[in-house]
This record gives structure tokens, C-alpha cells and sequence, in this order.
């Protein structure tokens, strides 16, 4: 069983490896949420229940927080894995009309009750391998309309449940087929217009930009987050993932709560990134997906004292729903221990998305998103590739997963 007192602020360098591990504990839950957690000598003589679930042998923690993913998206991509396989880039691929545009027309073709089936499903699968928070981004939209469709279906899943999503405006995705070429008077469009429009209808809690090298560069994506800004979205950004753009830097000037992905930081960014308390939230599957064979450098960032998360990145490009591969990519990838990959999936997720308070460690006050693993030891998760380990899953307190199967 894992329980972590890291709600106030990240685990940073050490703290990580601390799971806080309690042998032979137990939980006690109520009104989905957590009441005391601790030895279950201490608790079975001080609670009584309803219901019990016996958890002997297992690991019991919490749920995974994926602080990174692309849920709302129609369409599969499934072609470009030749092209892939063959060399092609994510730019060439972009260029070629493929990539993200090819993923906006066939998201602009669906409606939003096509969006709400589709992805009321992808979050099933999520759930069933772990994870019961979901950071969620618009970004295969890019009119004002489709963007409002696709936050609107990350609103309503959070609102029917049982997952939990969070959800981030992402209009800054890459430059829609009528604005090519235009890229700054696509960029005013979403500050002047899309911005204050999806404040005014509460749709989003983030502003994230797409930074890159030929598509949002630094002074767009500075405009983009400072308006976001200003309306009360938070920014968080795609930084530094094919080329040191200043990514980090900028994310620690506009006050960022995550910069993500980071392949290509410079050490100036970790530098602004660490004094400005940004998180550095790691994607290991996306360059494993896109055959990149550069990884974020987690371990110089956890020496360093940054707090790193982690998220999956989903997305037609690297359409991941097992959670477990992200921590073991963690491990085998980033060269982050079992324990830290388990830090970066729960608490420190949970600080990326802004829900610390709320999620991310078994404590009492916080909800009842609980896992229990097939396994007797949690270096399972990194350690036994490709199997779904989850057994029972909790979200709010009630059972939405028994026997690795939706209860
Ligand atoms: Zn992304």
C-alpha cells in the first residue's frame, strides 16, 4: 500500500523513491471519499463497514493521474506506422497533409455525440488499466466551434464519470489548412476570439501551445499563454520536443505549471524551470512511437530538483490507453527507479493538473481513487512489460473495476 504526504508541493529529487509504503495496511472509505488510512490492526478496531474488500497480498494504491493526453480525437492513423518505420518524421509527415491535420478533418467530420461514443470508451480503457484522472486537451478542431465540441465532450465525461477528466484548451495545436502560412493572424484569432469565448463558457482550466520550431515559436506561444492567462486559464505548454526552442524558459516566464515533453531542454531552461517551480511532465511513449531514439533526461531533472510527471501522451500518433507502459517505459526509458515512475503517475500528476488537494495519494480528505494490483510488490508496475497488473479499481469511493473487468 502506498500513501504520500506530498499535497502541498511536488516530490522533488529524493522524496521521490518515498512511496510511504505501510505493510499489512488497510483504508477506510466513506462517502467516496478517503477517512483514515494506516495499519489495519489500528483501523479494523476502529471502523466498522458495510462492505470489505480483501486486498491480502496485493499492492493497494492510487489511482493513476495521467496529466498529458489528447483524448478527444476521431479517426486512426494507423497507416503512418509504415511511413514511420520507413523514416518519416512527425514535421515531414505534418508537411505532407498527414499527422495532426489528417486527425482535424476526420474531428470536424464528427459530431459530438460520434466524439462522446468514441471517447467514452477510450476512457473505459484508461480506467480499466489504472487510471481514474484524465488531463484532456482539445486540438483536433481548430475552428471555434469544434474546439467548444470537443470541450464540451471532455466536460460532459467528466460529468457523467466515472473517470474524472480535466480539461485544456489546446487551439494551438498546429496551424489549420486556412490559415497556413498565417500563422500569427491564427494566433491573434485564438488570443482576441477563441480565448475569451471558451473563459466566458468555463469549458477549460488550461491554455497549453503547441511551441515548436515551424509552428507556434516562442513569441505566438507567449502571446497565446498570456491571453490565456488573463481569462484564468493556466498555462502549460508542449516545450522543447524536437528542438531547444526556449520552450522551458517561456513556460517559466509566463508561470507554467507543467512544461512537457523537454527532449531538447536547454540547461538555462531547467535552470528557469526549477527556480519557477514548473514541473516537468515526461512522455516516454512519444518518442518511442515516434522512433525517436532521444529521451527526456528525467535523471538530470530529479538531480536537479525538478518535480517530474508523467502522462501517456494519447493521441492517434501514440495511442497508448495502458498507463502501466508509460510507467515501464519510466524505468527502462527515463531510467526512472519503480518508485519514482510511481511518484511521477500519482501525486506529482496530480500537482501538474492542478488536483493535489484532491487526488494522487491515499490520505485522509482525499477521494477514493484506489487501485488494487495483481501483484505483492508495486516494482511489478515496471518490472512485468505489457500485462494489465489492475484488478480492482475505485473511483469515488465505488467499485468500477473487479477482476480486471468494468464492474
Ligand atoms: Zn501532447
Amino acid at each position: 500500500m502506498t500513501a504520500k504526504g506530498h499535497s502541498e508541493r511536488p516530490a522533488v529529487g529524493p522524496e521521490m523513491e518515498d512511496l510511504g509504503i505501510v505493510e499489512d495496511g488497510a483504508i477506510a472509505v466513506s462517502d467516496g471519499k478517503i477517512i483514515a488510512a494506516g495499519k489495519s490492526s489500528e483501523l479494523l478496531s476502529n471502523y466498522t463497514a458495510a462492505e470489505r474488500i480483501d486486498a491480502t497480498g496485493r499492492v493497494v494504491m492510487p489511482g493513476f493521474v495521467d496529466a498529458h493526453t489528447h483524448l478527444v480525437f476521431a479517426g486512426s492513423r494507423e497507416r503512418e506506422l509504415e511511413l514511420k518505420i520507413k523514416g518519416a518524421g512527425y514535421m515531414k509527415i505534418l508537411q505532407e497533409g498527414g499527422g495532426i491535420l489528417s486527425t482535424v478533418r476526420d474531428t470536424r467530420r464528427a459530431t459530438k455525440e460520434d466524439l462522446l461514443h468514441i471517447c467514452r470508451e477510450r476512457c473505459n480503457n484508461l480506467m480499466l488499466h489504472g487510471t481514474t484522472t484524465i488531463e484532456a486537451k482539445s486540438g483536433y478542431g481548430l475552428t471555434l466551434d469544434d474546439e467548444i465540441k470537443s470541450l464540451e465532450v471532455i466536460m460532459q465525461l467528466d460529468q457523467e464519470g466515472p473517470t474524472n477528466l480535466v480539461p485544456t484548451f489546446l487551439g494551438a495545436h498546429a496551424i489549420p489548412p486556412e490559415y497556413q502560412g498565417k500563422t500569427g493572424e491564427y494566433a491573434t484569432l485564438i488570443c482576441e476570439k477563441w480565448i475569451p469565448e471558451i473563459a466566458k463558457r468555463k469549458l477549460a482550466s488550461f491554455c497549453d501551445v503547441f511551441c515548436e520550431k515551424d509552428v507556434f515559436e516562442i513569441e505566438d506561444s507567449r502571446r497565446i499563454l498570456l491571453a490565456g492567462k488573463r481569462q484564468g486559464l493556466v498555462p502549460r505548454i508542449h516545450a522543447d520536443e524536437f528542438y531547444p526552442l526556449g520552450g522551458a524558459e517561456l513556460a517559466a516566464e509566463v508561470g507554467a505549471v507543467s512544461a512537457d515533453h523537454l527532449l531538447h531542454v536547454s540547461t538555462a531552461g531547467l535552470t528557469r524551470m526549477r527556480a519557477s517551480g514548473v514541473i516537468a511532465t515526461l512522455l516516454p511513449a512519444a518518442p518511442l512511437t515516434l522512433m525517436v531514439d532521444k529521451y527526456a533526461d528525467a535523471r538530470r531533472m530529479i538531480s536537479e530538483g525538478i518535480p517530474v510527471a508523467l502522462g501517456s501522451d494519447l493521441s492517434p500518433s501514440c495511442w497508448l490507453e495502458n498507463f502501466q507502459l508509460v510507467i515501464q517505459l519510466a524505468c527502462y526509458k527515463l531510467r526512472m527507479t519503480p518508485a519514482e515512475a510511481l511518484t511521477g503517475a500519482t501525486i506529482n500528476a496530480a500537482h501538474s493538473i492542478m488536483k493535489a488537494n484532491e487526488i494522487g495519494s491515499i490520505e485522509a480528505g482525499k477521494k477514493a481513487n484506489i487501485l488494487i494490483l495483481n501483484a505483492p510488490d508495486f516494482r511489478f508496475l515496471g518490472y512485468r512489460l505489457g500485462m494489465n497488473l489492475v484488478d480492482t479499481v475505485l473511483i469515488d469511493g465505488k467499485t468500477v473495476v473487479r477482476g480486471g473487468h468494468l464492474a
